[in-house]
């Protein structure tokens, strides 16, 4: 039996992610990993209102368990795309989680707002779902966080390093510079900034912390997700990172340094 590897801790290891951890000290780890972030890139300060966006999934659920827990007083984002058997489930999830946890809840819809789902759109016009589907939901969830100082989002390592990678194999430079810790190029009042807490947490370390929490989600994915290009792009870096370990973080590292350039 593997024990878990926090100085003199004799427990047995439930989780092998970095090392091997008991779950208390997995918990432990990576709550100070998110926490380090927060403090280290000046993400919150006491002055911000905070609103989380949320899919009921594991990364954002996380983020927004955790902001409420140190920093109270926040509130959830969700946009309801229509998109049947999926986002009714996930939604479902999200408002029983934040009221067990008394977070308000703000749901803005695609049908309310613009006058059709997802699902109807994708029945009149031919295109890749995520491409209509992502500049909708960005500014849902831009004009659904006006009054609030950040938005918080769920965007793990893996997430940035396949942004990274989307925007490097389509040539998208300008789009690139908008990747980072805190998002946009130009500050702008109608802009409201975006953090990612989770920033330099693998998936796999996400979806560790969601299960030893018990926050009771289902994990399901999007059914447009498969035959996106991010899918694509994910595979590949999961390969890649199965042949050659830490590539997910190298390329999270190198961007970082060249972030900067690319800013400017
Ligand atoms: Fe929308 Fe694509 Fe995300 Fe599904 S995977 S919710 S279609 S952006």
């Amino acid at each position: 039996m593997v024990k878990c590897s926090h100085n003199k801790c004799g427990e047995s290891a439930v989780i092998n992610v970095a090392k091997p951890y008991c779950k208390d000290h997995f918990i432990k780890y990576f709550e100070s990993k998110v926490a380090g972030t927060i403090k280290k890139h000046g993400l919150i300060s006491k002055k911000d209102r905070i609103i989380v966006a949320c899919s009921g999934g594991k990364d954002s659920t996380t983020v927004l368990y955790l902001l409420n827990k140190w920093f109270g007083n926040v509130t959830a984002l969700a946009i309801d795309e229509g998109i049947p058997g999926y986002r009714n489930i996930t939604l479902e999830d999200l408002r029983s989680f934040c009221s067990r946890n008394s977070i308000p809840l703000k749901v803005l819809s695609y049908k309310e707002t613009f006058g059709f789902s997802l699902h109807e759109a994708l029945r009149k016009v031919t295109v890749l779902p995520c491409n209509i589907c992502g500049t909708l939901r960005r500014y849902l969830l831009n004009s659904g966080a006006r009054g609030f100082t950040k938005i918080a989002t769920g965007h793990n390592l893996d997430d940035e390093a396949q942004s990274i990678m989307m925007n490097f194999m389509k040539g998208n430079l300008e789009l690139a510079a908008r990747l980072g810790l805190v998002t946009g190029v130009v500050k702008d009042e109608k802009f409201v900034p975006r953090i990612k807490p989770l920033y330099f947490c693998l998936e796999k370390e996400v979806a560790a912390y969601a299960f030893l929490q018990n926050f009771s989600i289902r994990f399901n994915e999007c059914p447009h997700s498969r035959i996106s290009f991010r899918a694509a792009v994910r595979d590949f870096i999961n390969e890649l990172e199965q042949q050659q370990a830490g590539t997910k973080q190298n390329i999270i590292n190198n961007f970082l340094k060249i972030l900067p350039l690319l800013k400017r």
